[in-house]
């Protein structure tokens, strides 16, 4: 079996790369390396430079004709979107278009896209569930929900299957400080860096943390199953980042600084995504809890980067 991986040379990408390779699937990477890392690739996989709005990954995909797409290759940073809209417009709605229509022309088979849990905008609901409206706040939010929207007509219209997969906040190596959902990484860093953790607001606005291997694991199964279906990948529990904060104190066993800010006008209070589609479709259940993933993260960004 042949794999397209787009933004593989990314976070998220880079791992699921190692699992699609260690599976036994020929992976070729489709990345131009804006946010990606070319350290992250490993030498088994085919990677080829090239940028998702452009032709050339037209003909990339023509040429290797993959049995399946991964498309994860995107503009992930919400301040950016914010700052840019035509640039991420540009990346997450043209660059989704230009790899479906090759999909489209190359037959095949299926299409696996990452979308996210900012298409909810502000709803601060206790769980989600997928039969939530979307109600994007960012035009990162909007752009992610036009290209969900393409892949789905892009089924309806010339039947290419899919499998769409909302994440919920991730972290995990070789995640950067900057981006969607970087608070860990970014307070890492500055533990590795000797700086204070900033904390905006009073601490308890709440995330849904899932790991990176849980992502991996999800998308993995979304191979053989979760057809037509748009699916929440998330361990439906919210954290608060106080308790964060509390969690890495006791990985390092020591103190360390923090400083509170005012909150940021527009930052959601609570966001928790709702699983059981997850569990129930695709036979997927998240196994990393925040505990382990955590010290697994801490391990490999403080101790060992
Ligand atoms: P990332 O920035 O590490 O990865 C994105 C990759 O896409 C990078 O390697 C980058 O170089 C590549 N890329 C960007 N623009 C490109 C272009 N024009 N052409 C080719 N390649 C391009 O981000 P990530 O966190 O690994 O995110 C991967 C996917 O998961 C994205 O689609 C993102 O929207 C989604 N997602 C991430 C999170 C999260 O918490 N990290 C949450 C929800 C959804």
């Amino acid at each position: 079996m042949k794999a397209v991986v787009t933004g593989g040379g990314g976070f998220i990408g880079s791992h699921l790369v190692d699992e699609l390779l260690a599976s036994g699937i020929e992976v070729h990477i489709i990345d131009n390396l804006s946010s990606g890392n070319e350290k992250f690739i490993p030498e088994e996989a085919h990677f080829h430079f090239a940028d998702i709005r452009k032709e050339q990954t037209k003909e990339i995909i023509l040429k290797v004709k993959p049995d399946l797409v991964f498309h994860l290759a995107a503009q992930a940073d919400v301040a950016c979107s914010v700052a840019d809209p035509i640039y991420d417009a540009a990346v997450n709605i043209t660059g989704t278009l230009m790899v479906l229509d090759a999909c489209r022309e190359a037959s095949v088979k299926k299409i696996i896209m990452a979308s996210t849990a900012a298409v909810y905008g502000l709803n601060d609901k206790l769980l989600i569930s997928e039969e939530e409206k979307p109600d994007p706040v960012s035009g990162y939010g909007l752009s992610k929900w036009a290209a969900e929207s393409y892949v789905r007509y892009y089924y309806q219209m010339f039947g290419l299957r899919y499998t769409i997969l909302r994440f919920a906040n991730v972290y995990g190596p070789r995640q950067t400080a900057k981006g969607e959902g970087g608070v860990i990484a970014i307070f890492l860093d500055r533990i590795k860096h000797n700086h204070p953790l900033i904390i905006h607001g009073n601490g308890e606005q709440t995330r849904d943390f899932i790991h990176v291997k849980d992502i991996v694991r999800a998308n993995m199964a979304a191979i053989d199953h979760g057809d037509q279906e748009t699916i929440q990948v998330s361990t439906a529990q919210k954290v608060s980042i106080n308790q964060l904060f509390g969690m890495l104190q006791s990985i390092r066993e020591a103190p360390i600084e923090s400083a509170y800010t005012s909150g940021r006008a527009g930052d959601i209070l609570h966001s928790c995504l709702d699983n059981k589609k997850a569990r129930y479709l695709l036979k997927w259940k998240p196994e990393m809890d925040i505990w382990n993933g955590l010290q697994n993260t801490y391990a490999s960004v403080v101790k060992h980067d």
